[in-house]
């Protein structure tokens, strides 16, 4: 049974949290893509940790956690990763890279930081850590990927070729030093020696677990509007955030899928730049950001403080449908707690339309926010076990959310603990 957990906003839903939550009863996760550029936060016995490459199962001993081909794999960040939790007592997991996985190299963190020297205020507020040029060499073809490394033939002669033609772009686009290929290739020898105890044919391994009934859940990270074809492109990121491409970033048959787990916080946060429709600003934000998540709401790799705003349900639906979802979580809620009343976003105004689907980005700019305004619980829900437990406004704002959404949700997130959850029966469930 292969279950995803994904994102349906702009990321820091709480993946990390529900994938630790359902990793109990799980036997292999999988990250299918993206990279160490966003993390997961999570909270279990052994302390608190921002994951950026590592699955959110590590922390259990029952469970495999693999780096999927779809992933930008950045060697040392994965190594030093490895090595932190097990300096915090961690028991060493067991984790399997694919042989099919891209490497991140050097020059593609190199290149992102000085194409964002380049663009200065036009910049696309990335985090610097290479994944869009690691994603459009894998697509020009000239990534490496894990299996090359263990081919110094190969990785000689194409070392030479790719510094040959980025040297060009290093010394008389961003007039800065060439690289030395020798370097780079000692770099790589490195990096096998790191990665050789994990690589493995993932996909070949994921055929088996499937045909053995193991429970396997699909990780997520950030959300469908980050995603390059249906998010808000161009403020996007470089590899595809659905549950659809689980299949292709694992390496198993998109029928495989039953359920997708759809992560959606109470209110809305986002980094980097790009339309946000029902974004707050001042002490209203300030508030939000310092209570939100747990510990404030700040980037898990970057520090950033989030941009903040109201729940905003013409984007959650529209990131649910995309996603496929099967279940919503329901994340953050307890967060809520403080407010009186809950404005939350119901509609877009475009041009003085009101639309309640998520409009293309050029439209998406001038949508202005309709709000409403709902009752808030003002009482703290953490510690809650059972839904009817949930105080009336509680349950109004989920049971108005899901409505609105379209999309059960079966699960309520609230607290960061990994058994801060509640199940739920939605009419809406199939
Ligand atoms: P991800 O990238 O989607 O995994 O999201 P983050 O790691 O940014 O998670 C958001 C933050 O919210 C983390 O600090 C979590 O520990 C925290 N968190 C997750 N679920 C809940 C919840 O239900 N309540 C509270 N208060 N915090 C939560």
């Amino acid at each position: 049974m292969v279950k995803a957990v994904v994102g349906a906003n702009w990321g820091d839903e709480g993946k990390g949290k529900i994938t630790d939550t359902l990793a109990e009863k799980a036997d292999i996760i999988i990250r299918f893509q993206g990279g160490a550029n966003a993390g997961h936060t999570i909270v279990n016995e052994y302390g608190k940790f921002a994951l950026h490459t590592l699955p959110s199962g590590v922390f259990y001993d029952h469970t495999t956690s693999i780096i999927g081909n779809g992933v930008a794999l950045n060697i040392p960040i994965l190594f030093n990763e490895i090595k932190s939790i097990v300096d915090k007592g961690v028991p060493m997991p067991k984790i399997l890279v694919s042989d099919r996985c891209q490497i991140v190299m050097p020059y593609h963190v190199l290149l992102d930081q000085y194409e964002e020297e380049r663009l200065g205020g036009k910049s696309f507020g990335s985090t610097k850590s290479g994944i869009a040029p690691f994603y459009s060499d894998k697509y020009a073809k000239i990534g490496f990927q894990v299996s090359e490394l263990f081919d110094d033939e190969l990785l000689e002669e194409k070392v030479e070729r790719v510094c040959e033609m980025k040297n060009i772009l290093f010394e008389h686009m961003y007039k800065k030093p060439a690289m030395d290929p020798k370097e780079l290739l000692a770099t790589l020898h490195e990096y096998r020696d790191m990665v050789a105890p994990y690589v493995t044919d993932v996909s070949l391994f994921l055929n088996k677990a499937i045909k053995e009934g193991k429970t396997i859940l699909l990780e997520g990270q950030l959300g469908t509007l980050k995603d390059p074809d249906h998010g808000i492109y161009p403020m996007v990121t470089s590899s595809s955030t659905l549950a659809a491409y689980g299949a292709i970033g694992a390496g198993i048959p998109p029928y495989e899928i039953k359920q997708i787990v759809t992560v959606v916080k109470a209110y809305s946060s986002a980094v980097g730049a790009g339309a946000f429709v029902s974004e707050i600003f001042g002490d209203e934000a300030d508030e939000l950001r310092r209570r939100g998540g747990d510990g404030g709401e700040y980037g898990a790799t970057t520090g950033r403080p989030r941009r903040m705003g109201w729940f905003d349900c013409v984007a959650s639906k529209y990131g649910c449908r995309l996603q496929g979802t099967t279940d919503v979580a329901f994340t953050v809620l307890d967060v809520l707690g403080y407010l009186d009343e809950i404005p939350v976003c119901v509609g877009y105004d475009v041009d003085g339309e009101v639309t309640t689907e998520f409009p293309v980005t050029r439209l998406l700019e001038k949508s202005k926010p309709v709000l409403k305004t709902l009752p808030g619980w003002k009482c703290d829900i953490r510690g809650i076990k059972n839904y009817e437990d949930l105080p009336e406004n509680c349950r109004n704002y989920i049971e108005f959310v899901e409505e609105q959404i379209g999309y059960p949700i079966t699960m309520v997130s609230n607290g960061p603990g990994r058994h801060d959850i509640i199940y739920r029966e939605s009419k809406l469930s199939k």
